[in-house]
């Protein structure tokens, strides 16, 4: 899909605070591919408008497409999206979009989000689950707390390192991502894929290739301010 079109908004469900989980019944879908994200663009009655990018969470199996939103305070779409949308309402939208961070659901890939940068990456779970090919992905998330984490029960469900850096998760202290919790998810032959803030996915991307990881095999989506 090149153009924009609508969606009718199926679903809404706050599953963790600051953040809206929201189904869309997109009109002429065209099949998206895991990783892909869709453009939401919002007009103001005088005309002014505000477009943003989401990634889409569901695999494409599922009829309906998921976003997950997270709140920012000072936001312009996401407080709309957050806080206004219900059920029924009708949502101008445009994809999906995206060549490069996607996956094949063919080949191994190690998945490393952080925050709301795991959205993506649950999207290739889902896939891989629809394919029956969870054993081609190894993943790790990271996040202040495990209650702010999206998907987080899905995520440990399918074997997921979770690190939190704001509180102790288990027997692990509170901390960041580092060389040797990656080291262990390491298979020949993946592709990485590492989403979150730029902050976030500068550094995750920097321990890969630190540890010798090839750079042309990281592919990194950054979901910083527009
Ligand atoms: C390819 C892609 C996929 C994305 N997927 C998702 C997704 O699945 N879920 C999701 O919640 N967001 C996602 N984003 C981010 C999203 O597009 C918006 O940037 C975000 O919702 C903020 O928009 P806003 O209008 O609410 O805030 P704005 O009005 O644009 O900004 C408000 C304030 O927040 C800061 N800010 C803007 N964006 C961010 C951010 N992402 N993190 C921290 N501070 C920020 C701004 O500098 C500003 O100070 C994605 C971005 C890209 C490029």
């Amino acid at each position: 899909m090149t153009g924009w079109g609508t969606a009718t908004v199926a679903g809404v469900r706050r599953p963790v605070p600051q953040a809206v989980e929201l189904r869309l019944d997109v009109h002429d879908r065209v099949q998206h591919l895991p990783g892909q994200h869709y453009v939401v663009r919002l007009t103001a009655e005088d005309g002014y408008t505000a477009q943003r990018s989401y990634s889409v969470a569901s695999a494409p199996g599922d009829p309906l497409v998921e976003l997950f939103v997270e709140r920012l305070d000072d936001g312009e779409v996401s407080t709309f999206l957050a806080d206004v949308v219900e059920p029924g309402d009708i949502l101008e939208v445009r994809g999906p979009i995206g060549g490069w961070f996607v996956w094949d659901g063919a080949d191994p890939a190690l998945l490393v989000g952080g925050g709301t940068g795991v959205v993506p990456l649950v999207a290739m779970l889902r896939t891989a689950r629809e394919l029956g090919r969870t054993d081609l992905l190894r993943i790790a998330a990271s996040t202040r707390t495990l209650a702010g984490l999206p998907y987080a029960d899905e995520l440990l469900a399918a074997g997921a390192l979770v690190v939190a850096t704001r509180e102790a998760h288990g027997i692990r202290p509170p901390g960041r991502l580092t060389a040797a919790d990656l080291v262990p998810l390491w298979e020949p032959g993946q592709t990485a894929y590492v989403c979150g803030s730029s902050g976030f996915a500068e550094s995750a991307s920097r321990l890969l290739v630190d540890l010798g990881f090839p750079a042309a095999d990281v592919r990194v989506e950054r979901f910083g301010p527009s």
